[in-house]
């Protein structure tokens, strides 16, 4: 196994690197290569387990996410508490990834959530194929959060996505997905695709399908180009749209004044259902930018922290799709009354995960558990803004609710190949990842984004503030 890829990754981000007056890109690169070395240093038993691993797991992993860290090998955590990590060498990081999202309200927090997991998990059953109360109790409060009315359960957003796509494409009898380019839905075959030339639709990442035309079901165009979408939608043939409030994942790309509306205008319009993911911006409030922005999707899909860090998935209704399923559900019931809907895995929605979201919408997803995050990020977003007007950096720090994305480029990104170029692949987020990493603070590895819990400390975003003033001052060269 190559003990690194970082100069092939140089070479396939050429052209997404940034360059800045004052910032030598082979120095940069320098300094991340020590940072790599120290990184060996101080993780020599994960580098074992990485060896031993490779004999039964691609990669060394069970999840290849959990590779994606663009090191040499990844670090194999121990425990977990609160917002803190603690790798097989002993040592401690502050957590600022949390999982990037699942784990936001901290790791086994000692409180009714965790106890009421524990409870079920010893004395009342994981799993079963009826439901329980808790399922009902969930709907209810996530139609008081988020405002659509008819709720169903998945094991993860990922899970939910690809529900929804089922769902759209039964009850509209249309085939077609359209989605916005770079932005990503879990892992969900026809969402895994991008457009890196205008008009060019490939397969993305180490996504393939051989023999198959990467467009045939996949529709891409630009974020906040509202002809492109309506040119997209007037053929009827869509079943649903899928977007994000704005686009997280690869980079922070805003949504232009009246974005939101025109979609809805335009699939309304054309038959199209509009799926609003928020699977990352949840950070933003308990119902998530459709409360906090007034947006009026017709499927809601959020995972990860839904269900305090355990698999859990929801895809939120609208009355009217709910209704069209429901029919489309009886309508199917070849041996009379009972019907086989063949939708769902039989994990889903088990008596385990059904208590976790129960739990979570009650205590985690509450007006003060998020007014504490918002207040560390207001604090961390605060001190990283100064640093950078004391270097003069042409960077910049956005936080939309707890959710914070540096950017190594200066200006708000309306469009997703821009928002990719802030991320600063080449150099700039590599070392400032590995620099934090090596001491002692944990970010999310594969976008640039930054998360508080309601653990975080302004202590712990004092720290997190210092290194990336030390960040800055070695990326000038001081
Ligand atoms: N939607 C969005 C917007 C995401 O960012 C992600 C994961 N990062 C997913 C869906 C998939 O979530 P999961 O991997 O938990 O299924």
């Amino acid at each position: 196994m190559a003990a690194t890829k970082t100069g092939l990754i140089y070479d396939d981000y050429a052209t997404l690197t940034p360059v800045h007056a004052g910032i030598d890109l082979t120095h940069l690169r320098r300094l991340v290569a020590e940072e790599l070395e120290l990184y060996q240093k101080r993780t020599p038993k994960s580098a074992e387990l990485f060896a031993r691993a490779q004999k039964h797991m691609v990669k060394g992993v069970p999840c290849t996410w959990q590779a994606d860290w663009f090191l040499p090998y990844t670090f194999y955590v121990e425990r977990a508490k609160g917002n803190r990590l603690w790798d097989v060498d002993g040592n401690e990081y502050i957590d600022f990834h949390f999982a990037d999202t699942p784990a936001i309200f901290g790791h086994s927090p000692d409180n009714a959530v965790t106890r009421g997991i524990a409870d079920q998990l010893l004395n009342r059953g994981v799993t079963s194929l009826a439901p329980t109360e808790d399922a009902i109790a969930s709907a209810e409060m996530l139609a008081e959060k988020v405002g659509l009315p008819f709720w169903y359960v998945t094991l993860s957003a990922s899970d939910s996505n690809r529900m929804a796509i089922n769902l759209a494409r039964s009850i509209t009898k249309r085939s077609k997905l359209l989605m916005f380019n770079v932005g990503y839905h879990g892992t969900v075959d026809d969402t895994l695709k991008w457009m890196p030339r205008p008009g060019k639709i490939e397969f993305r990442w180490a996504h393939f399908r051989p023999g198959e035309d990467p467009a045939a079901v996949t529709k891409i165009v630009e974020f906040n180009d509202l002809e492109a979408v309506e040119r997209a939608l007037k053929a009827e043939d869509v079943a649903i749209l899928l977007t994000e409030p704005f686009l997280t994942d690869g980079g922070f790309t805003m949504p232009r004044e009246g974005w939101h509306q025109g979609l809805r205008e335009l699939c309304t319009r054309y038959g199209t259902l509009l799926l609003i993911d928020e699977t990352h911006t949840q950070t933003s409030g308990p119902g998530g930018l459709t409360r906090e922005w007034g947006l009026d999707p017709d499927i809601w899909v959020s995972g990860k922290s839904i269900g305090a860090g355990l698999p859990v998935g929801v895809m939120g209704l609208k009355e009217e799709w709910a209704r069209k399923w429901q029919a489309l559900l009886d309508g199917f019931t070849p041996w009379g009354v009972c019907g086989l809907t063949g939708q769902g895995t039989t994990n889903s929605a088990n008596m385990l995960c059904l208590r976790a979201l129960r739990l979570s919408l009650e205590h985690n997803y509450t007006d003060a558990t998020f007014a504490k995050m918002f207040d560390s990020m207001n604090h961390l977003q605060r001190g990283m803004q100064r640093v950078i007007e004391k270097h003069g950096a042409p960077f910049r720090v956005d936080a939309v609710g707890a959710r914070l994305n540096v950017s190594f480029t200066p200006d708000v990104c309306y469009d997703a190949l821009s928002a990719a170029k802030g991320v600063g692949f080449g150099g700039y987020r590599e070392y400032w990842l590995y620099y934090c990493l090596n001491r002692g603070v944990v970010l999310i590895p594969i976008v640039n984004m930054i998360l508080t819990g309601p653990d975080t400390t302004f202590d712990d975003c004092d720290k997190l503030v210092q290194l990336w003033d030390e960040t800055l001052a070695h990326m000038y060269g001081k």
